[in-house]
């Protein structure tokens, strides 16, 4: 096929002006997490392919895709592996229900999943987004303890600033005020323990001091709360959403053994953390801690289709185990669960972290961006620099000497994303931090444009007074 062909097929695939594009989604669409007062006066960008760290709009502009799609694309987009594993199953059969029968891609990947999670972990629960993968594990953790007769234990821990997901019962367990303040009277209670954040504590000490004083303010809550408690539940090394918050080393292990201490569950919720994006398949692999539920979503498909698990151990399971009237039986279900589509392109990605050794070739690419960030420590209003592996957080402070934060209504990150798109790379704030994720694919030039166009929008944006 010449490329005019190629071109001319392209256009006739999308018909319409990219203009009336965007009048149709300022007409009819309603988008997440926007405030679509501003989404309907500002110029919007419309995909229309990708490849490899790249996407392109509408426009025919391309951009590097700085966030990896909000943190699920691993290995790039539009790779022929992957495309073809979709396609081969599409030729089988798109979806049939999982109530009741079984299929074929979602029975190789829990045999699959189960290799590369961390040892103990034997059971796969599917589901379609990271919010219902957590929301499973809650409903998992409380539903035990009933079938143990321990009825009084209907409360979970949780850390400050948490991210676990959007619906009521992942928000429950969610401690961003920002989010989640105006759901408080739909929500369940829970404990709140503090959360590592050295930048914040100010804390002077090594980094086991650090862990060790953490793990005190943990047990704590965890002491007083325990008896009433079916879960802790955590995002192992770096709390992601909370505005990307590493913990010490040595934070998950503690937590690890006062939950066995206490006799509570451990819930790690790796949907973002999970798949390479540490520099290790799963975060619980740097300290070798295995949860009693891990959640994982996002990498899973590669960033390809819809797909979550929750994986569990065999002591979880066999407590759902009786007679049909015992009404044991785990009462949850999506009309989509294991999606074969999904699960066959999932198939597909963990055979390309081994056929391409991924994590092997991901450790060069992460020191290359520690380095590429170092040089933004001297910006003046760079306050905080966090990286665990490819996840990076750069927290913008009004005044370096104080830590004082700008002011919401400041739009900061907002503003600096902005000036990143301008110079073709898409990125996406948490407030006054700026958030790294690019896949793991991502090649070295390109890893070296991310951070060129990110310290010089950081610089045009907060230093131009
Ligand atoms: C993104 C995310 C979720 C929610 O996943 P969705 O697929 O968006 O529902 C849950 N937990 C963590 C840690 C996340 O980063």
């Amino acid at each position: 096929m010449t490329v005019a062909v190629r071109k001319a097929k392209a256009k006739k695939v999308s018909p319409l002006q990219p203009d009336l594009l965007a009048q149709w989604d300022k007409e009819w669409i309603w988008h997440p997490f926007t405030q679509m007062s501003e989404w309907t006066k500002d110029d919007i960008l419309i995909i229309k392919s990708g490849k490899g760290s790249y996407l392109q709009d509408v426009q025919g502009r391309t951009y590097l895709d700085g966030v990896s799609s909000l943190w699920c694309n691993v290995h790039g987009h539009h790779i022929p592996e992957l495309d073809r594993a979709v396609k081969r199953q599409l030729s089988s059969i798109a979806h049939s229900t999982f109530l009741g029968l079984s299929n074929i891609p979602a029975i190789e990947l829990a045999k699959k999943l189960i290799e590369i999670v961390p040892r103990g972990l034997k059971r796969v629960f599917y589901s379609d987004s990271g919010s219902e993968s957590v929301e499973i594990a809650l409903k998992m953790a409380y539903q035990y303890w009933q079938h143990k007769g321990e009825k009084g234990r209907t409360k979970f821990i949780r850390l400050a600033n948490a991210y676990h997901g959007d619906t009521i019962g992942s928000v429950s367990v969610g401690g961003i005020d920002l989010f989640h303040e105006v759901y408080r009277p739909l929500l369940f209670e829970t404990f709140q323990a503090p959360a590592p954040y050295r930048y914040r504590d100010s804390f002077e000490g090594s980094e086991e001091e650090y862990a060790d004083f953490c793990a005190k303010r943990l047990e704590e809550v965890i002491r007083k709360h325990h008896s009433e408690t079916c879960a802790l539940i955590i995002e192992p090394l770096m709390q992601g959403a909370a505005g990307m918050i590493n913990q010490p080393r040595g934070y998950i292990s503690r937590a690890r053994s006062l939950a066995k201490e206490y006799n509570i569950f451990l819930i790690f919720d790796e949907v973002a953390t999970g798949f390479g994006r540490t520099g290790r398949m799963f975060a619980s692999a740097h300290e070798a801690v295995t949860p009693d539920i891990l959640c994982v979503a996002k990498g899973l498909s590669a960033g390809y289709l819809p797909l979550a698990a929750t994986i569990t151990t065999e002591e979880v399971y066999e407590a759902f185990l009786g007679r049909y009237e015992e009404l044991k039986t785990f009462f949850h279900g999506h009309t989509y669960t294991a999606n074969p589509l999904a699960c066959a392109v999932s198939i597909a990605n963990l055979e390309f972290f081994e056929k391409k050794k991924v994590l092997e070739r991901l450790a060069p690419k992460i020191d290359f961006l520690t380095n590429g960030l170092k040089s933004f420590w001297n910006l003046e209003h760079v306050g905080d620099i966090r990286q665990v592996g490819f996840m990076v957080g750069i927290e913008l402070v009004r005044n370096k000497a104080t830590k004082e934060p700008y002011e919401l209504k400041e739009k900061i990150g907002i503003r600096v994303i902005q000036e990143a798109r301008r110079k073709g790379v898409i990125i996406r704030p948490l407030g006054n931090v700026i958030v790294l994720m690019p896949p793991l694919a991502i090649e070295a030039k390109d890893l070296k444009k991310l951070t060129d166009v990110v310290y010089q929008s950081i610089k045009k944006v907060t230093e131009k007074n």
